[in-house]
């Protein structure tokens, strides 16, 4: 049975990678822990890097790129993204790269992965639509608001990784300047819980799906008021079959397996 399988190596405001495989091929989207912390943290979860084929990069950064490079070139990969982020991203020197083009789409093994521009404080940044095997997964970090593009992509999504950075009262009372808190709140800054339970329900197509809030702030957020400001938002609409799970900032660990179900892969005629 085909299925594709998915490990937070780390999520929040420092660092954010995230591993998947399908068949013997992984990928890896964004590569923001020191390259020697991702593999440690990827062989203690049992998942050999020798599969990784490729490093895709959503934004230059750092919190995204800054081991993309070494990554890279440790694994003898590429790191692949469209042209502007690789040309502001640092520390790429004698890294190969490679650039998503034929308007955004790029495939390497099983993986068909579609660019879809986002709105951030970024070069060009991107939210990933991947397919494998019949299934789909849907990540958007970073991201000040959720455009249709991305939505209409990602809706029906067997997993979406979306951002939920911050709770909007906790960020009106935290401690940060507020031209800080203005970047965040702006239309190219972080999306909020709201936000992503909004884009979580406009998601959703009547099929069983997994949501993983990612990129919570350690500040201006907390692990149980994103999962239930979108959990409760998902019940208000009496949707039942999605299961959400908010990413514990500056942790990596979550795995999730996703298999094809004979009624889904059907559906979409695999
Ligand atoms: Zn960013
Ligand atoms: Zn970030």
């Amino acid at each position: 049975m085909a299925s594709v399988d998915v490990f937070v190596v780390a999520s929040g405001s420092q660092a954010n990678a995230l591993w998947l495989r399908a068949g013997e091929t992984a990928i890896l989207i964004d590569a923001g822990l020191a390259a020697e912390t991702s593999v440690r943290r990827l062989r203690a979860a049992a998942l050999p890097t020798t599969q990784i084929a490729a490093v895709l990069l959503t934004h230059e950064h750092d919190d995204h790129a800054r081991g993309a490079g070494a990554l890279a070139r440790m694994l003898d990969v590429s790191v692949v993204a469209n042209e502007a982020t690789l040309a502001a991203c640092s520390g790429l020197d004698g890294a190969v790269t490679d650039r998503i083009v034929e308007e955004g789409h790029y495939s390497i093994g099983p993986f068909r992965i579609e660019a879809v521009p986002v709105s951030h404080d970024a070069a060009s940044p991107v939210a990933f639509v991947v397919d494998a095997g019949g299934l789909r997964v849907a990540v958007a970090t970073d991201l000040g608001s959720v455009s249709e593009a991305f939505v209409e992509r990602g809706r029906g999504a067997d997993l979406v990784v979306i951002e939920a950075n911050y709770d909007l009262r906790l960020l009106d009372v935290s401690p940060y300047p507020w031209f800080l808190k203005n970047r965040i709140l702006g239309d190219r800054g972080h999306l909020s819980n709201e936000g992503a339970a909004k884009a979580v329900i406009a998601m959703h197509a009547g099929s069983r799906q997994d949501v993983l809030l990612a990129h919570l702030s350690d500040v201006n957020n907390l692990v149980p008021l994103a999962r239930d400001t979108v959990a409760s938002a998902l019940a208000e609409e009496s949707i039942s079959d999605v299961a959400v799970e908010a990413l514990r900032p500056n942790r990596g660990g979550v795995r999730r397996v996703l298999t094809v179900s004979r009624e889904a892969s059907s559906a979409r005629g695999a």
